[in-house]
């Protein structure tokens, strides 16, 4: 273990779950970084049967490794696209139930009555699954169950559960019927899965009211004795959750950051005294809370 702020006691424990609830225990507020490490552990596999099971022709004709980089794929045209992106938001943005980990942490959250807020980067739907308060989410990457304009035109998304289901159902070789392709209301174009790209994202109502309720959240618990914890977060965008984590800790010296990781991703020496690695399964570190 490594030296730590005086303001923290740190367990010397040798289950990881019993530090967690510790550190939280001890902290004004929590600020939750949630990445795709969690809905992995709470089975919610990308890889496997899960994709395997349900996309076996897009593997086939594409050679596609998880579902996630299939998510991402430049399709045909949009009716493949439909075909692919109906079945997969189905899957993990509506039908997905609610997980068991998801479940214990919002329970455990709640019923110790903490101040919290998350930061998702996961589009899926296992926070609204689990009952998780929609004040304090931020689901910075969007949402699977929303469409935007593939034009950005305009700062709108769009919910239609059924259409998903009747592209689902009504698909043939890989291919919906041109006539359910949804299109925007306002210019025509196709619309497309509510997502994040290098070509940007709409950021709805939605997105920039949750988005004020995180910060508000931040700038109430500034300069106290705030725990920024990080949870199975990768390393494809550490400017969302990471990077802004040890910013957020470095400049307040009451602050404590915490990475719940298996992957043991460098932590910088200028966290020295303000840091805790915590590098067990998250399914048991979360879970065992
Ligand atoms: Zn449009």
């Amino acid at each position: 273990m490594e030296k730590i702020s005086p303001l923290w006691k740190v367990e010397d424990s040798d289950s990881q779950a019993d530090t967690l609830r510790s550190l939280i225990d001890q902290a004004d507020a929590t600020v939750i970084g949630v990445g795709a490490g969690m809905p992995a552990a709470d089975g919610f596999s990308y890889v496997g049967p899960r994709f395997e099971d349900n996309f076996a022709d897009f593997i086939e004709k594409y050679h596609f490794y998880d579902m996630l980089q299939a998510f991402l794929a430049k399709f045909e045209d949009w009716s493949e696209y439909w075909a692919f992106e109906s079945r997969f938001v189905l899957l993990n943005g509506i039908d997905q139930p609610e997980g068991k980990l998801y479940h214990h942490f919002q329970q455990f959250l709640e019923n110790n009555h903490y101040e919290y807020t998350i930061l998702n980067t996961n589009g899926d739907n296992t926070l609204e699954k689990a009952h998780f308060d929609k004040d304090r989410v931020f689901n910075y990457q969007g949402q699977f169950s929303r469409m935007q304009c593939s034009k950005f035109c305009t700062p709108f998304t769009y919910r239609d559960d059924d259409l998903i289901r009747k592209m689902v159902r009504d698909q043939r070789n890989m291919r919906v019927p041109e006539d359910l392709i949804p299109r925007c209301p306002n210019c025509g174009a196709p619309l497309e899965v509510n997502k994040r790209t290098d070509q940007g994202m709409v950021e709805d109502a939605e997105w920039h009211r949750e988005e004020k309720n995180y910060h508000d959240f931040l700038d109430k618990w500034n300069g106290k004795k705030v725990l920024n914890l990080e949870i199975g977060v990768g390393h494809t965008t550490p400017w969302i959750i990471r990077e802004p984590f040890w910013k957020m800790t470095k400049e307040s010296p009451d602050a404590m950051y915490v990475m719940v990781n298996q992957k043991d991703y460098l932590i910088p020496d200028y966290l020295d005294g303000q840091k805790v690695r915590l590098n067990g399964d998250i399914a048991q570190v979360v879970g065992q809370l």
